[in-house]
């Protein structure tokens, strides 16, 4: 007991002072893509044609964020001469469209809807669903609820029954067999309710593109409110979206 009590005073307290004061992420941590304007259109050709997700537009000279899994091979073939990752983890918009980006993102807080600010402000219950995903983004979002992040701090929590919760988190591609508990959910949720679509699976099918297996956007099945772009989205990318939409 007393040597419990003695680690604890000794560790102090680790939670994270975010928002206050800014977090630093690691230097290999790919955030917001930048993409270089004066790059060769054949460069932008050979990434659009090498990336995994048909993430990128090499005429527009934009990446799809919905789709983008952030591995990283369009900056290691073009060398940073097209598109280079900055540790930026403020990623989410509120409409999918603003997902295209050549390296800027509207400010999340202007497009959050005012309704949700007052209703839910001060206390966010939210209900999570893993519709078919690999969990990586469900390990993320649990992450929240550990000293560093502490995101009940906020009045934010997950709750286990969507009864109780002000609306659902949805990670994964919506799985043929999930779609319907998926559904039921939602409506188990009380109105007015919130969608947060975390993840480029529930974004777009993710890696699963392409399958008949999978909804390919979860916009395509319900209203979402707040895309969260990731594979999977830090925590501190999380937290950021839950702030910036609700706070
Ligand atoms: S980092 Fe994104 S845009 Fe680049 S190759 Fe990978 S999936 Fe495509
Ligand atoms: S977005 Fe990536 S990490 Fe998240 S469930 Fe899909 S494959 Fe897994």
């Amino acid at each position: 007991m007393f040597t419990t009590l003695k680690n604890r005073f000794e560790q102090g307290c680790r939670t994270s002072a975010y928002p206050k004061v800014p977090v630093e992420l690691a230097s290999r941590y790919r955030g917001l893509p930048r993409i270089v304007p004066e790059a060769s259109a054949e460069l932008a050709a050979r990434c659009a044609e090498i990336c995994p997700q048909d993430a990128i537009d090499p005429v527009r000279r934009l990446i799809d964020l919905g789709r983008c899994v952030f591995c990283g091979t369009c900056e290691r073939i073009s060398k940073g001469a097209f598109v280079s990752f900055t540790r930026n983890f403020e990623l989410s918009v509120a409409e999918k469209d603003h997902l295209l980006t050549a390296g800027t993102l509207p400010d999340l807080a202007k497009h959050s809807r005012q309704h949700f600010k007052r209703l839910f402000g001060r206390s966010l219950q939210l209900r999570q669903v893993s519709a078919g995903g690999c969990n990586g983004c469900e390990v993320d979002l649990n992450v929240l609820a550990t000293p560093f992040f502490d995101l009940a701090r906020f009045g934010i929590n997950f709750v286990a029954s969507p009864r109780h919760a002000d609306g659902i988190v949805v990670t994964g591609p919506v799985s043929r067999n999930m779609k319907q508990a998926l559904l039921d959910t939602y409506e188990a949720v009380p109105a007015p309710k919130v969608v947060i679509a975390v993840g480029s699976c529930a974004i777009t099918g993710g890696p699963f593109r392409g399958s008949p297996e999978i909804t390919e956007g979860l916009d395509t099945l319900l209203p979402v409110d707040l895309f969260i772009p990731g594979c999977p989205p830090h925590p501190m990318t999380n937290l950021h979206a839950l702030l910036k939409f609700f706070k």
